[in-house]
């Protein structure tokens, strides 16, 4: 499962129709067969066989560092730059800006190059937001855009949802959804380098009757997860004990936002879905306007609840592991409110 494959013919990450469809090659093998110069589609190849002749020893010093299993997200990058058909490329230096295009290249000596500039340069491949990235009319283009995605934020549920969901599944490993439906959430749950996610609402609020529905095909079709952060805003209560028992073995950072009355539960009711899903890897539990027996205007909380607060939360840490912690944002600062979208 984690196994990432490259295809040569989509020139990306091998998805799901690309193992069953495509000739599928490893990493190493791909990053080989690029700097060989045989993956050239038209005319013969300008090197046939063997490794590249006689590499420059720093261009082999880099092949073998992407090649050794603890690089591959580099390894990745490496390839879907060396897989593109132009390369723009600005040199800004000393005053002077000298700027072109790339076009072809199919000797291996030049890729080599464009690969170490890459390397050297520390360029890093960019997170995709949906909501700004996305807005082309070609689908596929969008599509292309996600290849090899390391951080996605705001997935919306629209039409495209899916085929983003599915492109970016090989490869992801920081996601946040805007309301998703029960399915994009199972889909999230099986994405095999996924740790941080991020849930923004969940589903129309017209389909908050059909909760019920949706628990028992949650429960029915989440899979056990490796997310180790995870955050939640305004979250459907009925659905947190589903959602936290997949979870429960991985799960080190939980951060519950409830904006609203709907979403909030009280002391007792957290307390017994954090007992039936025994958290055990937990260490930061984060609450925001969450408890339903102590204010979540800040005025109020800090003035008449603070102590309330308190021992509130000294009685959830009993569900928890031991040397876990419970924090609120209105008593102890925005500050707790570490952003689960790190820089990768
Ligand atoms: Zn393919
Ligand atoms: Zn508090």
């Amino acid at each position: 499962m984690n196994t990432l494959g490259w295809c040569p013919g989509c020139g990306a990450v091998a998805t799901r129709h690309c193992w069953v469809r495509h000739n599928v090659l490893t990493v190493n093998a791909a990053l080989e067969q690029l700097l060989q110069g045989d993956a050239a589609p038209s005319g013969p190849p300008l090197h046939t066989g063997g490794p590249l002749a006689a590499p420059p020893p720093l261009v082999a010093r880099h092949l073998e560092r992407l090649k050794d299993g603890d690089h591959e997200g580099e390894a990745l990058q490496a390839l879907t730059l060396l897989s593109g058909k132009t390369w723009d490329v600005i040199l800004r230096g000393g005053g002077h800006v000298l700027s072109g295009t790339l076009r072809d290249i199919k000797d291996p000596e030049t890729k080599a190059l464009l690969l170490l500039m890459a390397a050297k340069g520390e360029l890093t491949s960019r997170a995709v937001d949906c909501a700004k990235d996305l807005g082309h009319k070609d689908q596929a283009l969008n599509l292309k855009m996600i290849l090899g995605v390391r951080r996605l934020l705001n997935v919306p549920m629209n039409d495209l949802y899916q085929e983003v969901l599915e492109v970016a599944a090989p490869t992801v490993e920081q996601l946040s959804l805007l309301q998703p439906t029960d399915r994009a959430l199972c889909a999230a749950f099986v994405m095999p380098r996924l740790r941080r996610l991020r849930v923004d609402g969940f589903v129309d609020e017209s389909l908050r009757e059909s909760l019920h529905t949706i628990e028992s095909n949650l429960e029915l079709n989440l899979k056990q997860g490796h997310v180790q952060w995870l955050e939640l805003v305004a979250f459907p209560p009925t659905l947190l004990k589903v959602v936290l028992k997949a979870q429960r073995l991985s799960l080190e950072v939980l951060q519950l936002t409830a904006p609203d009355y709907y979403s909030r539960l009280d002391c007792d009711e957290l307390l017994s879905v954090l007992e039936d899903c025994e958290l055990r890897s937990l260490r930061r539990l984060v609450l925001v306007k969450m408890l339903d027996d102590v204010s979540p205007f800040y005025d109020n909380h800090v003035k008449f609840d603070r102590e309330g607060c308190v021992s509130k939360r000294e009685a959830l840490l009993e569900a928890l592991p031991e040397e876990a912690e419970v924090v609120c944002a209105l008593c102890d600062g925005e500050s707790v409110l570490k952003p689960m979208m790190e820089q990768l």
